[in-house]
C-alpha cells in the first residue's frame, strides 16, 4: 500500500509537470531534450561505457523516455551501427521488461544497437537464467544499470489475479504470486476490474522482482551495494508512453 501511495503521488506529479496545455508552443518545444544528431550513426565503445556511472545512464534514460514521448526520437543510421558494433558490445544498461507488444524499450528510451541488453518475459519474472543473463549484462560486460520495468493493465499479472491455469502458463504465473501476497492487504475489490489494485500488484511485482535479484544474486547485490551498479523499478504507462522510475 505505501508503494502505491508514493506511486500514486509520483505520477500525479509527472502528470502535472508534464502538462504543458496553456504554454505556448516554443515553450513546450524547448522544454523536450533535442535529439542528438550526434548519436544517430555513433555506438558506444568500452571506453565510454567505463567512463558512465549509474546515476548518469538513468539521467540519460529519463531524457530518452522524454523524446520519445515527444515524438522527437533520433533518426538512427542502423546500417552505419550495424557495422560499427559488429567486433564488440559495450552496452549501459540491461532492461527486464514484460513482453507486451507495446513496450519496446529501444523505442522508449530513444536508444539503438549496441545501447541495451534486453530481457523480455510475459510479467517481467525472475528465473535463475534471467539472473545469469543481468550477471553476464552488468559483471562481464559492463552495463551499468538494470531497469524491472513492468507496465500497466499487464496481462499476465491479470492472469494471475484470475488464477488461470492452462499449459506452461500455471507455471510461469506462479512466479507473479509474491506480488498477489505482496497486495494483500489492499483495501477494496481485489479483481482485476478495480485499476487501483491491478496497479497495486503491477507496482508490487516490480518489487518483488528486483527484491529476488537482491536476494537470488550475491554478484548483483555487491556490485549494487558497491555502487557499480543501480537496480531500478518502472512502470511504463500504456496510455502516455511515460515511465515513471521509482527509486
Ligand atoms: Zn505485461
Amino acid at each position: 500500500m505505501k508503494h502505491l501511495i508514493l506511486f500514486t503521488l509520483f505520477s500525479g506529479a509527472l502528470l502535472l509537470s508534464s502538462c504543458n496545455c496553456n504554454k505556448p508552443e516554443t515553450q513546450q518545444r524547448s522544454a523536450t531534450p533535442e535529439p542528438d544528431s550526434a548519436l544517430a550513426a555513433h555506438v558506444i565503445t568500452a571506453a565510454e561505457q567505463a567512463a558512465l556511472t549509474p546515476g548518469k545512464v538513468l539521467i540519460a534514460f529519463k531524457e530518452g523516455n522524454k523524446r520519445f514521448i515527444a515524438n522527437r526520437l533520433t533518426h538512427y543510421n542502423f546500417p552505419d551501427q550495424v557495422r560499427k558494433s559488429a567486433d564488440g558490445q559495450y552496452p549501459e544498461a540491461v532492461i527486464l521488461s514484460c513482453m507486451d507488444s507495446r513496450v519496446p524499450p529501444e523505442y522508449i528510451f530513444d536508444k539503438s544497437i549496441g545501447d541495451l541488453f534486453v530481457i523480455r518475459v510475459a510479467g517481467n519474472i525472475i528465473d535463475k537464467d534471467i539472473l545469469g543473463s543481468m550477471e553476464y549484462a552488468c559483471k562481464e560486460s559492463g552495463a551499468k544499470l538494470i531497469i524491472v520495468m513492468g507496465h500497466h493493465h499487464c496481462g499476465a499479472v491479470k492472469a494471475a489475479i484470475n488464477n488461470v491455469k492452462l499449459g506452461n502458463i500455471t507455471g510461469l504465473l506462479q512466479k507473479i504470486k509474491p506480488a498477489l501476497d505482496r497486495s494483500s492487504n489492499f483495501d477494496g475489490d481485489k479483481s482485476v476490474k478495480n485499476d487501483r489494485y491491478l496497479d497495486e500488484v503491477c507496482l508490487n511485482n516490480v518489487m518483488v522482482s528486483i527484491n529476488q535479484i537482491k536476494a537470488q544474486s550475491p554478484i548483483l547485490k555487491e556490485m549494487a551495494l558497491k555502487g557499480e551498479i543501480k537496480i531500478v523499478g518502472a512502470l511504463y504507462e500504456l496510455k502516455t508512453g511515460v515511465v515513471m522510475f521509482l527509486e
